[in-house]
């Protein structure tokens, strides 16, 4: 449905291909500028039976934007790229395609530019824009990606008038919000204006048309006087015989309305603004005419600002001077060579003008925005003044972090490699505790899988669910790293409370006492002594191995003599029961990997709890000599969960026989958690399994159904 603002466009205005070379012709060399044709009649067989809105051809919207670029002088890979630059995304032509007929980096171009037009920008929050623009410039790695977008986005600004008025506005605030910030970081100026006072004109078209009314009416009042002062002026530089470029300026409108929304000056002071800008051959002439200029005039104090020794942050250099003029009147006057002015008006796009002829591919791309960087710094430091502000340019650039989107379209910010666990406690400590999975644009993946530029990421969470040490493994913020330890240590804080007050009850029992037998001012007076604040602080020392159990029963039974040896015999009748689910303060030892049924012994390991070996592990002899760290353990009756232990197999070498073993193990409802293999010779072979049991039956279970295999010639539990 074609609105009433649509603007016909004639034959006569058509800006055609044949222009579009005609254009490129003054800059590049003829071999590109056929290429660019062949680009053309690639791209309009591509969009072939497309229309516009405004219902003409669509290829008229690329050879436009390719126009913009042409403008700016930009090379022949980005002049292609912008013909090409919908025909990804919009007529389904591959990029595998776009790559064997146009190139590797023309295909990266178009392939870049469609990415950047798939994320949606839907929040209205000012501190998501800045976000999203990071975002859009974290995605690109060649900067000339943005240039296409930005003149795709200036294009479809200037035929804005076709689209629906919900449209219209949205699209208005997107460019004001994202576009408009990223040409100005840039220092695009001539692009940013446009796009600000277009995205003006089609999100506040009142304000628009009152605004330039009176802008209009004004110029009119004072065309006298601006012919007046545009003559002394002209007349003054004459004199000097200097070589130069005299501009009268239009103020913008978006730059008036917002001067005088956030109340920078008066209606009337904001009006009653001339503007001129000289442009001349070198830097020394600047500050001769700036010279001229106060002295034809007086200048207004205070408002000279020099933008030549001390750049803006995105490379803009100027002299900056207000005048009174005749009547009182104001004259704003800007001074420049003409090198500031192709950077004032191109920015980062200045570096491509003169220079398209270079050969080199995005590296070369990249290497241009770095050099704009470089050139920003130098004359940064020239200037003399903090580097800090430039910083923010340099990280907007080249971003070294990932931005996606939460399922309600807000964006966080987080480090490169950054998890699904670390965006869960971006979110909330809450949801990063209870996480179980994860949704990355809407498909289940896992939770260690690093996140990309402009993913939409949900977070599934369990009630109950608690963090998993293996998150250490792979979480990149520091947020979720201390939130994952402290959850540790709490757990094992109360995993050694409960084992120590187990151990203290054992080692009361071996004294013929009991934990409830002992009274209560007896035991808050040893807390105290031993410095802790609370009975639960002293289990869980006992717990992690710091204090023996057996010492503190004797405080709180004191025995004499005979007595005490009695109880010290009966008391190893008295084992601790292993439940197996104390967790962090029990541990099986790796060298012999006990499992229920083994003969125990325990070890009391200072800081770490318990160490549980099977009582034929031949690394016991080295703890002999401290019996006092010895514990006698059992395995509690019934006892449940999952051991490991390690099998050795050795093997004729057959094909297959490594599955076959393994099909077997699972077969018995183990599961197998490493395997290495040693070949001695061609013939045969030596496996090691670690797997998993639930006891001594298990295991021998496992080993009679692998026995039976023919290819196997021996098997045995190893311990090391
Ligand atoms: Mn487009």
């Amino acid at each position: 449905m074609a609105s009433p603002l649509t603007v016909p466009v004639t034959e006569e205005s058509r800006f055609l291909i044949s222009d579009l070379c005609d254009l490129l012709e003054t800059y590049l060399d003829k071999q590109q500028v056929r290429e660019v044709y062949r680009a053309y009649l690639f791209g309009a067989e591509a969009h072939e039976g497309q229309h516009r809105k405004s219902g003409e051809p669509y290829i008229y919207h690329p050879v436009e934007v390719a126009r913009i670029l042409a403008d700016m002088h930009m090379d022949a890979q980005s002049i292609i790229a912008a013909i090409l630059h919908d025909v990804i995304e919009d007529t389904g032509t591959p990029k595998e395609t776009v790559r064997a007929e146009f190139g590797e980096e023309v295909a990266e171009l178009v392939d870049g530019v469609s990415k950047l037009t798939q994320i949606k920008f839907e929040s209205q929050a000012e501190a998501q824009a800045e976000n999203f623009r990071k975002m859009m410039l974290a995605m690109v790695r060649d900067i000339r990606v943005i240039l296409v977008k930005l003149a795709d986005r200036l294009h479809n600004m200037r035929t804005l008038g076709v689209m629906r008025a919900d449209k219209r506005r949205r699209i208005a605030r997107e460019t004001l919000d994202i576009y408009a910030p990223i040409a100005n970081r840039l220092g695009m100026n001539q692009i940013r204006l446009e796009l600000e006072d277009l995205g003006f004109a089609a999100l506040y078209p009142m304000r628009y048309r009152v605004l330039s009314d009176a802008v209009r009416k004004a110029r009119g009042n004072r065309k006298e006087i601006l012919n007046k002062i545009e003559s002394a002026i002209r007349q003054r530089l004459d004199q000097e015989q200097l070589a130069y470029r005299l501009l009268s300026r239009e103020k913008h409108l978006y730059s008036l309305y917002k001067k005088i929304r956030d109340r920078v000056g008066s209606f009337t002071e904001v009006f009653d603004v001339y503007a001129f800008r000289v442009i001349v051959g070198s830097v020394d002439t600047c500050y001769r005419v700036l010279g001229m200029m106060h002295n034809l005039y007086k200048p207004v104090p205070g408002r000279f600002k020099d933008y030549i020794a001390i750049p803006k942050a995105n490379g803009y250099q100027s002299l900056h001077t207000v005048l009174f003029g005749p009547y009182g009147v104001p004259i704003e006057v800007q001074i420049r060579t003409e090198d500031m002015e192709r950077v004032a008006e191109s920015g980062i796009a200045a570096h491509w003008l003169y220079k398209s002829a270079d050969k080199g591919g995005r590296n070369n791309a990249q290497t241009r925005a770095r050099e704009w960087l470089r050139e920003l710094l130098e004359m940064q430091r020239n200037a003399g003044n903090s580097l800090e502000f430039l910083e923010n340019v340099k990280i907007d650039l080249f971003p070294d972090e990932v931005y996606v989107f939460t399922p309600a379209g807000d964006i966080l910010n987080l480090p490169r490699g950054a998890t699904a666990v670390d965006f869960a406690y971006a979110v909330h400590t809450d949801v990063g505790n209870t996480c179980i999975a994860a949704k990355i644009d809407r498909r289940l993946s896992p939770l260690r899988t690093p996140l990309l530029n402009g993913q939409t990421v949900e977070v599934i969470t369990a009630t109950g669910a608690h963090p998993n040490p293996a998150w250490l493994n792979f979480v990149a913020t520091a947020k979720a790293r201390s939130n994952i330890r402290h959850y540790l240590k709490n757990l094992q804080n109360d995993e050694a409370t409960e084992l120590g007050q187990r151990m203290l009850d054992k080692a009361l029992h071996n004294l013929n006492s009991a934990l409830q037998e002992i009274p209560d001012q007896v035991f808050d007076q040893l807390t105290r002594e031993c410095g802790f604040k609370s009975r639960e602080a002293l289990y869980a020392d006992i717990g992690l191995g710091n204090r023996m159990a057996m010492l503190v029963a004797r405080r709180l039974v004191p025995l004499e003599g005979d007595e005490a040896a009695r109880a010290q015999e009966t008391g190893h009748s008295q084992p601790l029961a292993i439940r197996g689910t104390e967790g962090m303060v029990v541990h099986f030892a790796r060298c012999c990997r006990p499992i229920p049924g083994d003969a125990i012994v325990g070890f009391i390991s200072a800081g770490r709890g318990l160490v549980i070996h099977s009582e034929s592990c031949k690394n016991l002899a080295e703890y002999r000599s401290r019996p006092e760290k010895w514990i006698d353990v059992e395995w509690q009756k019934g006892i449940e969960g999952e051991f490991s232990a390690e099998i050795r197999v050795d093997v004729t070498n057959q094909k297959g026989v490594l599955a076959t073993i393994a099909a077997e193990i699972s077969e018995t409802g183990s599961n197998i958690e490493n395997v290495s293999i040693e070949e001695r010779d061609g013939l045969d072979t030596g496996l090691n399994f670690t797997i998993t049991v639930h006891d001594r039956a298990h295991l021998a279970r496992v080993v009679r159904c692998i026995r039976k295999l023919p290819a196997v010639m021996r098997i045995s539990r190893s311990r090391h």
